[in-house]
């Protein structure tokens, strides 16, 4: 594919009639020009989709896997390209994209061999001559809807399950990065059935037309809550299937007695990774009050140790972030801290040592309280703010005080402080003492607003159908309740 990208619609590649820009977040040049999808481009998507869905979902399980495991092989053949392609529209370091593409390709093998042992259940009939079976079907059209910051990896979560379980697709990637997406399809899915793969490119409106056609039963989505919101709105009057993974406000807790320095370093990892854009970025600190001005010494002193810079020079801890317009919004989330009181221990705004590109220096806060937008609002970008606490069931108070409910981190070698934790925080994802890690067998996904589904495991095949009950009687005698017997 030059630098000219086009839709992906039943099995062919199409020019729209309009196009938009796409640039690299390092350098704000322009990379590539893709075509932006009009209605009546998503409407033949979905056309495309819904007419290969008979034909999918009949195949054996062992032929659509076979699908799957030759799809990764070539993920992995074409891994530095598709990697170096993601780091150019996204910026995220190279391994870190390196690891992104590998683990797109895990997530198939995965999905191709657990769909193996899936299997409906016989419940207990109430009659001898009756079979009771609980069988799962595939649903149809899912339109698949991602987000900017793991392109590859998050389309992969739903779109191997999906598929494995006999679905067929219209993915709508971000704007702001779908170049990985459509080489990835060109490299590696030409050889899947027409029309079981399609890809629709542009802006909210191009996934308001997956949202509000009929023929797409299941909108799997992951991206901010605001957008997810708008997603229930309008799709409400459908009672479609929603598959929402949202915003989230993740919190870690220093529990007494742990060791501050360990929980600096791990801060400043789970808080910065990819520029602090990871739903579960760790964007509030609890620390105990006695260690607060210890611990705030040790994170600052890690977080000026990370070097920013542009994937294809070298390798940095950190590139930049996706834009000018996440600048701004913590540019607020800082100015509304700094105007309440609170204390810039480090960085705060736009790097000095980068002419062009969407660098933003590591930042530290400190004295944050509940009332201030950094502590209430998702800020996904590179800030961590840190509050002192009193005693522990405070710490989990604070932690619960929130619209949001993705995941949450505790250190702590006492066993029972780990319970406590475990058990009274409202979150998808706990961690004790090492946070971020998923488990491609554990379900993710968040409480409150930060979703209702689960990806990942058998929980995010589940999310892939739809559960029939079959009654049969093999009995052909009539029951004495039937009318005029
Ligand atoms: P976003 O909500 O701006 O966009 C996500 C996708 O939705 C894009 O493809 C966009 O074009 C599309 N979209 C926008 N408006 C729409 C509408 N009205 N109808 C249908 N589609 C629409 O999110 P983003 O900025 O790309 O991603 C960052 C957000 O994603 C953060 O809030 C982050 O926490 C969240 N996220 C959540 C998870 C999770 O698993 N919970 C994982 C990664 C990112």
């Amino acid at each position: 594919m030059s630098n000219n990208y086009q839709l992906y619609i039943g099995g062919k590649w199409v020019k729209a009639e309009q196009s938009f820009e796409v640039s690299n977040p390092a350098t704000e040049q322009v990379i590539a020009s893709v075509s932006q999808a009009s209605e009546a481009d998503v409407i033949r998507a979905i056309e495309a989709a819904s007419g290969a869905f008979g034909e999918w979902k009949r195949k054996p399980v062992d032929t659509r896997a076979a699908y799957m495991h030759s799809a990764a092989a070539a993920i992995l053949l074409n891994l530095e390209e598709l990697a170096e392609l993601l780091s150019r529209e996204q910026g995220k370091p190279l391994p870190e994209s390196r690891a992104e593409v590998e683990w797109t390709a895990k997530t198939m093998t995965y999905y191709a061999e657990l769909a193996k042992n899936e299997s409906g259940r016989i419940a207990p009939a109430a009659g001898n001559t009756q079979l009771n079976l609980i069988i799962k079907e595939p649903y149809g059209v899912v339109g698949a809807i991602v987000p900017f910051n793991y392109p590859l990896l998050l389309l992969m979560w739903k779109m191997a399950p999906a598929l494995i379980m006999g679905n067929t697709l219209v993915i709508k990637p971000s704007e702001l990065t779908p170049l990985c997406t459509l080489r990835m399809l060109e490299l590696c899915f030409a050889e899947y059935p027409r029309g079981v793969i399609n890809c629709v490119t542009g802006f909210a409106d191009v996934g308001r037309v997956l949202v509000n056609h009929d023929d797409v039963p299941v909108i799997a989505f992951t991206g901010s809550t605001e957008t997810g919101v708008n997603i229930i709105r309008d799709s409400a009057a459908k009672n479609k299937k929603l598959h929402l993974e949202m915003g989230g406000k993740d919190a870690f807790v220093i529990a007494p007695g742990a060791d501050v320095e360990l929980a600096a370093s791990a801060i400043a990892w789970s808080g910065f990774y990819n520029s602090g854009q990871v739903c579960t970025s760790t964007e509030r600190v609890y620390v105990p009050r006695g260690v607060h001005d210890e611990f705030v010494r040790a994170l600052v002193s890690r977080v000026e140790m990370l070097v920013l810079g542009d994937s294809s020079k070298g390798d940095f801890d950190l590139g930049p972030m996706i834009s000018a317009k996440a600048h701004e919004k913590l540019d607020k989330h800082i100015s509304n801290a700094l105007e309440n009181g609170a204390i810039l221990e480090t960085g705060g705004g736009k790097s000095m040592y980068f002419e062009k590109g969407h660098f933003y220096t590591p930042t530290v806060l400190s004295g944050v309280d509940h009332d201030m937008l950094c502590m209430r609002e998702e800020s996904f970008g590179p800030l961590v703010s840190v509050m002192a606490y009193d005693d522990f069931d405070e710490a989990i108070a604070l932690v619960n005080d929130s619209l949001f409910g993705l995941g949450a981190c505790c250190r702590t070698g006492d066993p029972l402080l780990a319970k406590k934790f475990y058990e009274n925080v409202k979150a998808g994802t706990i961690w004790i003492n090492d946070p971020l890690p998923d488990n491609i067998a554990a379900p993710f996904g968040g409480m409150k607003m930060s979703g209702n589904a689960r990806e990942l495991g058998m929980e995010g095949l589940d999310s892939f159908v739809e559960i029939k009950h079959v009654h049969w009687d093999f009995d052909l005698a009539a029951k004495d309740h039937w009318v005029g017997i």
